[in-house]
């Protein structure tokens, strides 16, 4: 394993990322002396529910929404669980919810629970650039679908669904709409109220602020029950706000903004002098998913021959940190159910490997990781028993 006196070559932004000075900066105070509760009418009291007004603000600016349609959350996944549950809970007769094969966990789980409780689920399949038949999508809706719920993008392969066709289509069939766009904040234009989505989930922590806290963006013509109740956020969230955290947020919202140019340009320099440069030295290895339509942050790479698990070990060595697939699944030794809803075969789904770049990253760590990735490949295909069955066919 990593010995702590190496550096770290974080190459997994996905999974969640480094928090940036500023926004730790901007929380402190509110760590410390600023301990009023928000709902207070004192002055201490009074400050924090500034604080969140000005943060409100500036989650609201980011997404192109009012401060009005946003509520505060603990975190993208509850964010995604209150706006299904809302939506799924308004009208007793409407109990069919769609969504597809390849959403983050929150979604996958909520949805199979709702299955058991009479629910019925549309799993919209992808193809093997990770894409949806949007003919299938206007299909399935029906008189009794409550809502559609789906990736913006998708976190294991950085694949974009066209948010703007798909909101097209449920508005033209009055079926309300929530869109997790837990990966898409900061990284592209949102434009929440232009879109015509209902419902839009984010999280800090992929925002470079930190773990625990969320939002959640309900449109303003949207019926909404609150799944925690109390009578925090306009009665829409219960519990006191995470006041500091949500300070982190806003200044971390601010932050993205001033930083999207970045992920367009310096951030996917690196995704792509990294990829191309995989795909050109290591032989066997192949993009998953649409290269066009992508994140521009996100690489995910099949490296024929090898076990990921094995992959992540011997980089971890060297300090270098990526993913396997989904942070949310490692540990389990599935293979990725992204990968295997685009018809992968297991060996490709275990031979994958998830490089995602981030605004810290350095010219100098890039070229670290592509000087020790394709030596782990080929230490690992010269272990593996069968050899590599690539490099044996080049010789
Ligand atoms: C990380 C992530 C989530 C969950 O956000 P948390 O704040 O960790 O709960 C949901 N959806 C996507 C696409 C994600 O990448």
């Amino acid at each position: 394993m990593n010995s702590s006196s190496q550096p770290i070559i974080y190459l997994d932004n996905n999974a969640t990322t480094q928090v940036d000075p500023a926004v730790f900066d901007a929380m402190m105070p509110w760590l410390r002396d600023e301990y009023g509760n928000p709902s207070s009418v004192y002055g201490l009291g009074r400050r924090a529910a500034s604080a969140l007004d000005t943060a409100r603000e500036q989650v609201s600016s980011l997404i192109g929404s009012t401060p009005e349609e946003v509520l505060f959350t603990s975190c993208g996944s509850e964010s995604i669980n209150s706006a299904i549950l809302s939506a799924a809970s308004i009208d007793p007769d409407k109990t069919h919810i769609i969504t597809t094969a390849v959403e983050h966990s929150a979604t996958i789980k909520l949805c199979e629970h709702l299955a058991r409780r009479g629910y019925e689920i549309t799993w919209l399949p992808v193809n093997s650039s990770g894409h949806l038949d949007l003919e299938k999508l206007a299909k399935a809706i029906r008189p009794d679908t409550a809502l559609v719920t789906l990736l913006w993008a998708n976190n294991e392969t950085g694949v974009l669904f066209p948010v703007q066709e798909i909101a097209k289509i449920t508005n033209e069939k009055k079926v309300p709409l929530h869109i997790d766009a837990v990966q898409a904040v900061g990284k592209l234009p949102i434009g929440a109220s232009d879109l015509g989505v209902q419902f839009l989930s984010l999280s800090g922590h992929k925002l470079h602020c930190p773990k625990g806290v969320g939002a959640l963006y309900v449109n303003r013509r949207m019926r909404f029950t609150p799944w925690l109740r109390g009578s925090q956020e306009n009665a829409r969230r219960g519990g006191t706000q995470n006041v500091a955290s949500i300070v982190g947020l806003g200044k971390a919202a601010e932050l993205a903004a001033t930083h999207q140019e970045e992920e367009r340009t310096r951030v996917k320099e690196f995704r792509d002098r990294f990829e191309n440069t995989m795909l050109t030295q290591v032989a066997g290895t192949e993009v998953n998913g649409d290269r066009e339509n992508r994140l521009p942050n996100t690489s995910s790479l099949s490296f024929e021959g090898i076990e990921s698990e094995g992959a992540l070990m011997l980089l971890d060595d060297q300090g270098i940190c990526c993913s396997a697939g989904s942070a949310c699944t490692s540990g389990s030794v599935h293979p990725s159910h992204v990968l295997k809803a685009m018809g992968f075969t297991n060996d490709r789904a275990r031979g994958s490997l998830r490089f995602s770049f981030g605004r810290f990253n350095t010219d100098e760590e890039i070229d670290k990781a592509i000087e020790a990735v394709p030596t782990v490949i080929e230490k690992l295909r010269k272990l593996s028993p069968a050899g590599s069955p690539v490099l044996a066919a080049q010789e």
